[in-house]
C-alpha cells in the first residue's frame, strides 16, 4: 500500500528530515514509528498523505506517485486516509457533532447514515456528552480525542497518527490504541507514530525505527 524508494526530504534552510529511506508497507498491517522528537516521524507521514513532498526518491501510495501528484488530485488521495495530527485544525465556528459530521457531509453520506455513524464515532472517544459544544470549551485532550473521531467516521482505508495519545490519560490512551486495534482487524491499514518505546513494545506490531532522519531498523 505504501512504498517509499530512496526517499530523502530537505526542509528549506537545508536541514535533513529523512535520509535515503526505504521501506513498505502493505495493506492491513499496523506499523509503529518510533524515535525521538526530531527523528523524523512527522516528516514521514506528511509524505505519505502529500503534506509534504520528497527532495528525492518516489513515495507510493495505493501505486501512485504522491510525490509528483498533481494539486488538484490531492483531496481525492485524503479522503481514503484519515489524518490524526498535532495541529488538530479543529473548526470552532462549528459544534463537536458538526466537526465530525463534515467529513460525511463532503463524502455524501445520507443524513440520516451521517449522522448515525457520527453519533457512533463519539460515543467510541467518550464526546457523545459534548456533541453540542463547541471545541474551543473542550480540554486539549479531548480536542484530540475529537480530532480521532473526525478522522475514522468516514471509515478510510488507511490512517496516519502523529502520536495519537500523546496527550491522553492512560485509560483514554488505552481506549484509543484499542480502537485502533479494532480498525486494524477489520483490514484498515495504520501507521502510528509514537515516541512511547513502552507503549509499543506492549502492542508486538512492527516497528519502523529513525534515528535523526535515518532509517535504522
Ligand atoms: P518527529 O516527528 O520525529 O519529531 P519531524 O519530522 O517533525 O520529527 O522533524 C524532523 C526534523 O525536521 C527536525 O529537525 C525538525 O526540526 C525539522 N523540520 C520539521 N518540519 C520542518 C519544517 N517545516 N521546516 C524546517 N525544518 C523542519
Ligand atoms: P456501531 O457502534 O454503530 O456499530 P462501529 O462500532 O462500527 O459503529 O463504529 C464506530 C465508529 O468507529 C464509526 O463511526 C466509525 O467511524 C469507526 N469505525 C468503525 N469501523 C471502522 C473501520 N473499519 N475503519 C475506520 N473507522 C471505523
Amino acid at each position: 500500500m505504501i512504498r517509499f524508494d530512496a526517499v530523502t526530504k530537505r526542509y528549506p534552510g537545508g536541514h535533513e528530515a529523512l535520509s535515503n529511506a526505504s521501506f513498505e508497507i502493505a495493506s492491513g498491517e499496523m506499523v509503529f514509528l518510533s524515535g525521538h522528537s526530531g527523528a523524523g516521524k512527522s516528516t514521514l507521514l506528511k509524505l505519505i498523505a502529500a503534506i509534504e513532498r520528497p527532495t528525492l526518491g518516489t513515495v507510493t501510495v495505493n501505486s501512485q506517485n504522491v510525490g509528483k501528484m498533481r494539486r488538484a488530485a490531492i483531496p481525492y488521495l485524503r479522503r481514503n486516509i484519515g489524518l490524526i495530527f498535532q495541529d488538530h485544525k479543529l473548526l470552532f465556528d462549528r459544534s463537536v457533532m458538526q466537526n465530525v459530521l463534515l467529513p460525511l457531509q463532503i463524502a455524501g453520506f445520507p443524513r440520516h447514515e451521517a449522522a448515525g455513524r457520527a453519533r457512533a464515532a463519539l460515543d467510541k472517544v467518550g464526546l457523545l456528552k459534548r456533541e453540542k459544544a463547541n471545541p474551543i470549551t473542550l480540554s486539549g485532550g479531548e480536542q484530540q480525542r475529537l480530532c480521532i473521531a473526525r478522522a475514522v467516521v468516514s471509515r478510510p482505508s488507511l490512517v496516519l497518527a502523529d502520536e495519537p495519545t500523546g496527550n491522553l490519560d492512560a485509560d483514554y490512551a488505552r481506549d484509543i490504541m484499542d480502537m485502533f486495534k479494532a480498525f486494524n482487524q477489520v483490514g484498515v491499514t495504520l501507521v502510528i507514530a509514537s515516541h512511547d518505546e513502552n507503549a509499543i513494545s506492549a502492542y508486538g506490531s512492527r516497528v519502523i525505527h529513525l534515528e535523526h532522519g535515518a532509517l535504522l531498523s
